[in-house]
């Protein structure tokens, strides 16, 4: 028998992030992922992924044991966990991940975006998802800065997202570094707008923090409880569930019908 909604054998931190922005959106993503299709910016972000990950070098897990035992400082990309966190499995995939031996210093995710003006908190309720499960794993979180990067994707000529530079993200780590004040937090609001176009939000990681929003997450899937609707009447308004007529519990009217 399964211990969650809609037969799941487990979860994954980009669905429960999804919550933040309408757990009844992220409930339908599961039951019918063929409503949503993918945007322009989401293909430029997976293009961008994509890049980003042949970048790097393939470690052999013996390999990155004995380097972590050694103490060895390591950069990760695409650095995929897993753990059993209050009985159920999370899974996550972080797009770089740096750590001296079992101290994690840093966490990055990569997002292709225009909106690039502040932190939002499902961005923010991914990476603590992804500091958790660094810590279900025994490494060492006490220091972890946890840092979004927000790469804006180029238009082509025909106006469409077409081209986003990765080498912008690298440039957009080294330049993160500056956020740490040395005390055990962040500089500066946690906030970097660069010349070259990217923004950084850097914040610190709070374990605490993280388990009590995975327990209250987890409240749907285990059925303790419904999923709360969307907060505001303009979601309902450009949800493609909504459109689709999948949605019961919609605040809102579609603009247009599927
Ligand atoms: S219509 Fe509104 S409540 Fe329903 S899934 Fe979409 S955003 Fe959420």
């Amino acid at each position: 028998m399964n211990l969650l909604r809609h037969d799941l054998s487990a979860l994954w931190v980009s669905l429960l992030a999804e919550m933040n922005y309408c757990e009844q959106k992220a409930a339908l993503s599961v039951m019918h992922p063929e409503a949503e299709p993918e945007s322009e910016e989401m293909k430029a972000g997976a293009a961008a992924h994509s890049v980003l990950e042949a970048e790097a070098e393939k470690l052999e897990r013996e390999e990155l044991r004995r380097r972590i035992a050694a103490g060895a400082e390591l950069r990760l990309r695409e650095f995929p966990l897993k753990a059993y966190i209050d009985g159920v499995p999370l899974y996550g995939k972080i797009d770089h991940v740096e750590f001296e031996g079992r101290r994690a210093l840093w966490l990055y995710d990569f997002k292709f975006s225009r909106y690039s003006h502040r932190l939002f908190p499902n961005h923010q309720l991914q990476l603590s998802l992804y500091g958790l499960l660094l810590a279900a794993n025994d490494y060492d979180v006490s220091d972890l800065i946890c840092a979004v990067v927000i790469v804006p994707p180029k238009p082509g000529k025909s106006g469409r997202l077409t081209r986003t530079d990765p080498k912008l993200a690298n440039l957009a780590i080294t330049s993160s570094k500056e956020l740490r004040d040395g005390y055990g937090g962040v500089r500066r609001g946690g906030r970097l707008f660069h010349e070259a176009g990217f923004a950084v939000h850097a914040f610190k990681f709070q374990e605490q923090g993280a388990r009590d929003e995975f327990a209250d997450a987890l409240g749907y899937w285990i059925g303790l409880r419904e999923a709360r609707v969307a907060d505001s009447a303009a979601k309902c308004r450009s949800c493609a569930y909504n459109a689709a007529g999948l949605c019961t519990v919609a605040i809102a009217p579609p603009k247009r019908k599927a």
